[in-house]
């Protein structure tokens, strides 16, 4: 059997094979860095559950109330020991990685209280939640201001802006590790380790939340593991390994943990209720999958990036720089790029191949939005998706990828449909 034949079979002709073969030469010291972080990420996961001697019984599925859920409660020791954390909130009730951002801002700022983004505009659903874009129940409603500091031109801390946006009222820091829809570099835990300590240095008492979506497993600390008292996450991206079909999670210091769970339920209910409806299997298994999925996920960015870059595209970061986390963007530099690199990615996918991505309108964002996705769970960006607004730079961001091997076929396949739309020349 030829594996090339396979490729030819799913549509890649020769050519687009060869070419990527070509770049994959390049890529093995990167595959060896990303295969030591899953490795290690591995062990960290494998001793969290042991040390909490996980057994059959927590996978039980409890409906109503929830009281007295042991699965539910084991697995928030599991996360709290694989952060590094005092406890964790891991809830199927929290519905996506906004709403944990939601509560873990809305259950730790009061009115009177300002929340301080030193890293520039967060990430675009963001904007409705602090009141940055008017929004119902807006923590602007509330009476929660807002400042930023932008980042300096070469994407490093502003820190003569930081401490001088730092005040009384400055009660949470919120920093977004990865770059979400902007062309900025994503930050390594060494970097959000230094901005948390300096915050802390201007007001010892300011709480820091980072945002960590996308960023899980990818190195082999975490920003937890570098002072910050909440670390706030999706499970439909990487912490969920792919299985669970929805979720998020708080990872944090007691204090600022218990308030998110008053705030998610109810205050005076707080983390004693919540049924599991039978997650529980989905989110263990899946956060025991997880570093080598999130790995998987790498391989197929660091691919991508290879590719394009060889093809004179601005790709952040590039195919040899340190990841921190499994985002690829690449400036396509036109809608009609955009629509044929999302095509391609759509067309090699295991759920929905035969369908055609189209810009639309999507809640939460102020621009049309192209997503390529096929995935087993819905909206699902651990899977491989790639999705971007319709706006300059005409950038693609590219994540995901349940195993490296569907990742690389998808990124063939994008570069199949540039070619054949004479976006790109291989010759
Ligand atoms: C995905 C993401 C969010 C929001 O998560 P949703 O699950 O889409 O609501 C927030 N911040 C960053 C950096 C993200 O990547």
């Amino acid at each position: 059997m030829n594996t090339e034949s396979m490729y030819s079979q799913l549509g890649i002709s020769h050519e687009v094979y060869q070419f990527g073969e070509t770049i994959l030469g390049g890529l093995q010291e990167q595959f060896a860095r990303i295969d030591a972080a899953a490795e290690y990420n591995q062990g960290k996961v494998i001793a969290a559950m042991q040390k909490n001697r996980v057994n059959a019984t927590h996978f039980a599925a409890t409906t109503g109330y929830g009281y007295d859920d042991e699965g539910r409660d084991n697995l928030e020791r599991v996360y709290a020991d694989c952060f590094h954390t005092e406890a964790a909130l891991v809830r199927p009730q929290i519905t996506c990685g906004t709403h944990a951002l939601t509560v873990a801002l809305s259950a730790n700022l009061l009115p009177g209280d300002e929340l301080l983004s030193p890293v520039g505009r967060p990430y675009d659903t963001l904007e409705e939640v602090i009141g940055i874009r008017q929004s119902p129940c807006s923590l602007k409603e509330y009476g929660v201001s807002y400042r930023e500091v932008e980042l300096l031109g070469d994407g490093s801390f502003d820190y003569e802006g930081i401490r001088k946006a730092i005040g009384p009222k400055t009660k949470v820091v919120t920093i977004q590790r990865s770059k979400g829809y902007a062309t900025r570099p994503s930050f390594s835990v060494e970097q959000i380790g230094q901005l948390i300590a300096f915050c802390k240095e201007c007001k010892p008492d300011v709480i820091c939340m980072v945002d960590n979506c996308y960023g899980e497993f990818v190195e082999e600390r975490e920003p937890s593991d570098v002072g910050a008292d909440m670390i706030v996450g999706s499970l439909i991206k990487n912490p969920g390994g792919g299985l669970a079909p929805i979720g998020g999670y708080i990872c944090g210091t007691k204090a600022c943990v218990s308030r998110c769970a008053f705030r998610l339920s109810a205050p005076g209910l707080g983390q004693e209720v919540g049924a599991n409806l039978g997650l529980m299997p989905a989110f263990y298994q899946g956060l025991f999958l997880s570093p080598t999925v999130v790995a998987g996920a790498l391989k197929g960015a660091v691919f991508a990036a290879g590719i394009y870059e060889k093809l004179g595209f601005r790709v952040v970061p590039g195919s040899q720089e340190t990841r921190h986390d499994i985002i690829q963007a690449v400036e396509l530099g036109s809608k009609e790029g955009m629509l044929a690199f999302c095509k391609g990615i759509q067309m090699a996918a295991p759920v929905d191949s035969y369908v055609t991505p189209e810009p639309w309108a999507m809640p939460g964002y102020d621009a049309e939005v192209i997503m390529a996705a096929g995935a087993f769970v819905q909206g699902s960006s651990i899977e491989l998706s790639a999705d971007g607004p319709i706006r300059e730079p005409y950038a693609v961001y590219f994540q995901g990828g349940l195993t490296w091997y569907h990742a690389k076929l998808g990124i063939l396949m994008s570069l199949q449909k540039m070619a054949d739309n004479r976006l790109v020349s291989l010759s």
